[in-house]
């Protein structure tokens, strides 16, 4: 993709391009996604990344709105259509998805993952893991592995999504702070 491509793609603040390029913009010092709200600067504002080390690496910061750098595991949760949440999960570029798709739908794992429809469904959830326990318990959730089991119920046929989002609750949260507390 080339810049003029990127900036057309940044000005419809289209988020398919999020993960293809990172814009920062040189009369803020800061950088985002394409399809951050925040953001539409003049042409002659604007370079382009390829990834969010690039940006930092030239001395832009990360955009407080659209989480540029927000890694693997933390991954926020954003505002979906009504009862639903949509969680984007970061990838390094280039990314072919539907030979991803193919490669994942021949590897699914009967009764844990299954491809249809064109949507890939991991549904894997360990309520006995100890960190799974621990994030539950820094969210002041019912951490015992019975209670855990019934609640990501309703995160079928997803919940290993659910599982990754835990894991990045204690990363997020992890260096500095207190031991967790014990699990009775
Ligand atoms: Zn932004």
């Amino acid at each position: 993709m080339d810049d003029q491509h990127a900036y057309q793609a940044l000005k419809s603040r289209d988020s398919r391009f999020d993960g293809w390029f990172f814009a920062g913009v040189t009369s803020t010092g800061v950088y985002c996604r394409p399809s951050c709200p925040a953001v539409m600067p003049r042409r002659e504002h604007v370079c382009f990344f390829p990834t969010a080390a690039a940006a930092q690496a030239a001395g832009f910061r990360a955009c407080k709105r659209c989480r540029p750098d927000a890694a693997p595991g933390d991954a926020d949760s954003q505002p979906g259509t009504a009862g639903t949440i949509s969680l984007p999960l970061p990838y390094r570029p280039p990314l072919d998805l539907a030979a991803l798709l193919r490669f994942l739908a021949v590897r699914a794992i009967p009764g844990v993952e299954e491809y249809t429809d064109g949507a890939f469904r991991p549904d894997v959830f360990m309520p006995t893991d100890l960190g799974v326990r621990h994030a539950l318990t820094r969210l002041g959730r019912p951490a015992d592995p019975t209670a855990a089991a019934a609640a990501a119920q309703r995160w079928r046929p997803w919940r290993s999504y659910a599982l990754q989002h835990l894991w990045g609750v204690l990363d997020d949260q992890g260096a500095g702070s207190a031991s967790p507390p014990l699990i009775p």
